[in-house]
């Protein structure tokens, strides 16, 4: 900016004084939150050869903010991709993915049918309504999917690497090649295991999306979402859904997701463990009629556990089924907990536990609920990174107030 000629006004010092100075000296050693809507350029030229993309630089943070950047390239880094947007939820994450996807009215998308409920609506509730059909399938029943994915031909197939409350693990590389086969995409929705445990890109996917509401910022105190593409194509349809759908992820919120990431391993390593001790407990507990956890499942299905999730990890989500298989059982064991919160989210740093029929799959109808298995007395318990001896005995009480 030119200096002005003249002292300036109160009002006016009020407005610009201290502002747009010089680049500090000195590069920070964490990414500074850049908390501005805008960016400034010493001339129109330049402000034009930045919107040309002749030059690199930001114009607006709509676009684009370096808070952001800095968050998506260390997710993309950890991914593996090609290319990293963030969003301001992983519902505005999957979103993008699915119109990276290219769908346009007539197309299909094969869905798992154990997704979280709120992305199977924004499937049936919202793409529906512009004339997309949505057809579902069991992933983990591979020979199933291929027949009918080469009966419904889908333009896309997405999945949830470890699913969502039933904990099935999906085959990645085998679903890859079955999209692939058909000239389909294939997303998988990472939330559950972070890439730290998963990096679906590597097995095929051509996008992972996260909820960095969950593992990534890992405290409860924030909400974003983050879509990783294999190929560098796609990034121009994430900026653009970015761009123009609006929903970006704000500079605070990055700031938090970044800090959030630089402890996923140890958290994650201390969750998984955890989970293991606290699923094992359960296993035989009279109190409890069935434990959902990977590390439980019979060892036919721990090939694909151990290909897909960083060994000796399966997870750190535990789900049970209580032996009086009802909503007022699950309701009186979650209100006798004292230490475990009852949240209506997953990843942090505390266990909480949730009520998947009325809560992530209060919209399925009760029969879809239970043909899918989830019960009326089926809890999701998120494992925090609390003393395990803790988490079992608050567990232990609970099951116990509740016989
Ligand atoms: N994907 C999974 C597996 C989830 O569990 C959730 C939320 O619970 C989402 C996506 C949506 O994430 P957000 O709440 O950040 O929009």
């Amino acid at each position: 900016m030119t200096a002005p000629s003249k002292a300036l006004g109160i009002n006016t010092q009020l407005v610009h004084v201290g502002e747009r100075g010089a680049s500090p000296q000195g590069k920070p050693v964490s990414t500074p939150i850049y908390a501005t809507a805008t960016f400034t350029y010493d001339s129109m030229a330049e402000v034009d050869q930045v919107f040309s993309g002749e030059k690199q630089g930001y114009i607006y943070s709509r676009y684009g903010n370096p808070t952001v950047a800095a968050l998506e390239e260390a997710v993309r880094v950890l991914e593996e991709g090609a290319a990293a947007c963030a969003y301001a939820t992983g519902m505005a994450a999957l979103h993008a993915a699915i119109f990276a996807c290219e769908i346009t009215p007539g197309a299909t998308i094969l869905a798992s049918q154990d997704l979280y409920g709120a992305t199977t609506d924004l499937l049936y509730k919202v793409l529906g309504s512009y004339g997309i059909k949505t057809v579902t399938a069991d992933f983990s029943d591979v020979e199933a999917l291929r027949a009918k994915a080469r009966e419904v031909k889908p333009r896309v197939l997405i999945a949830e690497t470890i699913s969502n409350p039933l904990l099935k693990v999906c085959d990645i590389a085998t679903c890859a090649e079955i999209a692939h086969e058909i000239g389909a995409r294939f997303i998988v929705d990472n939330t559950f295991t972070s890439p730290y445990l998963c990096k679906p890109l590597k097995h095929g996917a051509d996008f992972s999306v996260h909820s960095a509401t969950k593992y990534l910022g890992g405290h409860a105190d924030v909400m974003g979402g983050v879509v990783v593409a294999r190929d560098e194509v796609d990034l121009p349809t994430l900026i653009g859904v970015m761009k123009l759908v609006g929903g970006i992820l704000g500079v605070w919120e990055a700031h938090e997701i970044h800090r959030g990431l630089k402890t996923l391993s140890v958290r994650m390593d201390r969750q998984c463990d955890n989970a293991l001790r606290l699923a094992k407990h359960l296993e035989n507990h009279e109190g409890v009629s069935r434990v959902y956890y990977p590390g439980l499942a019979p060892p036919q299905n721990q090939g694909t556990i151990k290909r897909i999730v960083r060994p000796p990890h399966f997870g750190a989500l535990v789900s049970i089924e209580l032996r009086e298989n009802t909503r007022e059982a699950a309701f009186r064991f979650m209100d006798a907990l004292a230490l475990c919160v009852r949240s209506t989210s997953l990843g942090d740093v505390f266990t909480g536990v949730l009520h998947p029929a009325t809560a992530s799959h209060r919209e399925v109808a009760p029969k879809r609920r239970l043909e899918l298995g989830i019960s009326e007395g089926l809890v999701r318990i998120s494992v925090g990174i609390e003393d395990v001896t803790d988490i079992i005995d608050d567990i232990e009480q609970a099951l116990e107030a509740n016989a």
